[in-house]
């Protein structure tokens, strides 16, 4: 009973290790930079759609103002020529080349608007590639961190898996069978010191006619809480 209460303080000690383990403070850290990383990502995704949109309608107004200027090029061609003498197609042409010139300022000042719009979504995707490669850089490092702190943890698991499999060697397969059963029954501890007639494990005081069974027990008779059920070393 003595070897198995020995084999718990192991296990104890491994299970605290293991709690450790998982609520690192690195594993919080690098969860919340890929969590940052994750939202940068989303919000440029929803920028980039827009910077495309955009993109698309400068495109589209460039084409125009260049078809615009290869017709005013042609008028001004034809006007300027001298081919044309007839005073009323001279009006004529004026008057469209006015129009067309009227027309490209028109489509200048929309590119123009196109372009007031681009500031803003740039500047917001600056600042967003900034963060997401600051938190880059922040999970990395707490990934490296976490990395370190694991390997400490799992060579002291190593160590005390190695010590529990020499301990457990000579303990007998069904008393270790019932130990195992009564770990996950009461979530760690299987095994309980019975001391001043009470049980370490539920921290009731026996009743005395329990405590008299147990005296009188032989001392290699397993004997159990009667109030909680776990194995009591004595
Ligand atoms: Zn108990």
């Amino acid at each position: 009973m003595h070897d198995l209460l020995a084999l718990q303080a192991l296990d104890t000690e491994a299970d605290q290790l293991r709690h450790r383990m998982a609520n690192l403070p690195e594993r919080i850290e690098v969860d919340a930079a890929k969590r940052a990383e994750d939202e940068a990502a989303e919000s440029l995704a929803t920028l980039d759609e827009q910077r495309h949109e955009l993109g698309r309608q400068q495109k589209r107004f460039d084409d125009e103002i260049s078809s615009i200027t290869s017709h005013v090029e042609e008028v001004e061609a034809t006007l300027y020529g001298g081919t044309v003498r007839a005073p009323k197609e001279l009006t004529d042409l004026q008057s469209e080349l006015n129009s067309l010139k009227r027309h490209r300022r028109d489509v200048e000042d929309q590119q123009l608007d196109v372009m007031e719009q681009l500031e803003p979504v740039d500047a917001e995707r600056a600042k967003l590639l900034d963060v997401a490669s600051k938190a880059a850089e922040q999970r990395e490092a707490a990934t490296a961190r976490l990395d370190a702190a694991s390997e400490v943890i799992n060579s002291d698991l190593d160590s005390l898996a190695a010590r529990r499999a020499e301990l457990a060697e000579p303990l007998d397969d069904a008393l270790l069978t019932s130990y195992d059963q009564l770990r996950t029954r009461f979530g760690g501890v299987a095994i309980a010191q019975l001391s001043g007639g009470r049980c370490s494990g539920c921290h009731l005081s026996l009743p005395a006619v329990d405590l008299d069974t147990i005296k009188r027990a032989p001392a290699d008779q397993q004997v159990s809480c009667p109030e909680c059920g776990r194995l009591l070393a004595r």
